[in-house]
């Protein structure tokens, strides 16, 4: 008995372990070729990319080049990739892989553009090619009996092609905001943007920090925005002077100091800066240091209580559908949660990078006061 006990504890560490294991999307992301035997791989919407000296890439795209199967299940969210004799089985929630050759190892990955992405040298392995690096290019390569050229003669013979793929337009680039929290949705609408590689921008309220400190310092690790959203969320109240404006993103911003010492200069006031936010109260604001955040797209999730997913999903397609660089309003509520899979993987699709607002950046509000 103790000792099932023992090995379900072990067991159920190691999933967590698993589960808690992600590609941290603070890194760096750089360029990186693939290259199978003598030929680069081209891959049509999302492309590998080096992270912290890891290569990834898009598994199903790899997979076919090198001529194996692949099967999606959506019930339990795993993927199996076969090649004669070997096979690759990756459970997506658990970020867990099991092979053929007896291997059952968590394993780091994270979608792109709606495309699984795992590490190169994990899947190239299993299907016994050889792996090197070629620093020029730079170019991974997986390499076989076929493979005839040196990687030097690859990179040579691709140089053009290279520079090409590097010098494309860097994507675009939306900002998610999620305003009231956090609260007891926060944790799940974390899981799910990591689950993306997204990133957003939180505008909290003093209390929610103090009552949820576990995630406020996940978005810190995770490198969300935290953002200011003030105390009391009450016009007649924080509208009362300028000087009350001020005085609730201080409070608020000392309950986020003392929770993730960070101290941030990014606000945004309860239900908008317009009307309110005339030029002495503005005056006030930036005289304080802060810059005032409002949105350019409403996802209207807070309009009712009864708000769908659907309709949030549909106004954020809407909205976003013209907008260069869409700044879009969200909550930490329950039907945002359900539609934040289907909003992340139509901007993703659409382009779109998701990154969190940073305190440097000219802000956007409805009074153009770039401040
Ligand atoms: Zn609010």
């Amino acid at each position: 008995m103790l000792r099932t006990i023992i090995l379900l504890t072990i067991l159920l560490g190691l999933f967590a372990l698993a589960k808690g294991e992600t590609v941290s999307a603070q890194t760096q992301k750089e360029y990186i070729a693939v290259a199978l035997n003598d030929q680069l791989v081209s891959f049509s919407d999302a492309q590998p990319e080096l992270i912290g000296g890891t290569t990834y890439l898009p598994l199903r795209a790899f997979a076919e080049a090198i001529g194996a199967t692949v099967e999606y299940d959506v019930k339990t969210e795993t993927v199996q990739v076969v090649r004669k004799d070997k096979r690759l089985t990756i459970n997506i929630p658990d970020r867990w892989m099991t092979t053929s050759t007896g291997l059952s190892t968590s394993l780091p990955l994270y979608l792109k553009k709606n495309r699984l992405m795992v590490p190169f040298r994990t899947v190239a392995d299993l299907f016994e090619y050889k792996v090197s690096y070629f620093p020029q290019g730079p170019i991974a390569r997986a390499r076989d009996g076929a493979g005839r050229l040196e990687d030097a003669e690859v990179y040579l013979s691709n140089q053009r092609k290279i520079a090409a793929e590097k010098a494309k337009l860097p994507d675009k680039i939306a900002y998610l905001t999620f305003d009231d929290g956090p609260n007891e949705h926060t944790a799940q609408i974390l899981d799910t943007l990591a689950r993306y590689e997204a990133q957003a921008t939180f505008f909290m309220l003093a209390r929610q920090i103090e009552s949820h400190p576990r995630e406020v310092k996940r978005m810190a690790s995770a490198g969300h925005g935290l953002a200011l959203h003030g105390v009391t969320h009450n016009a007649q109240v924080i509208y009362a002077s300028a000087q009350s404006v001020v005085n609730e993103m201080e409070q608020c911003n000392a309950a986020l100091t003392r929770v993730t010492g960070i101290r941030t200069n990014m606000a945004r006031v309860p239900y908008g800066s317009k009307p309110w936010m005339s030029q002495s109260y503005r005056d006030r604001l930036v005289g304080a240091g802060y810059r005032m955040w409002d949105w350019n797209v409403d996802s209207y999730d807070s309009r009712s209580l009864n708000v769908t997913p659907d309709q949030i999903v549909r106004e954020v397609v809407k909205q976003t559908a013209q907008l260069e660089t869409p700044v879009i309003l969200l909550h930490d509520r329950k039907a945002t949660l359900a539609a934040l899979p289907r909003i992340l993987t139509h901007l993703q699709a659409s382009g779109y990078d998701l990154r969190p607002l940073k305190g440097n950046m000219p802000p956007l509000n409805f009074w153009n006061d770039r401040r």
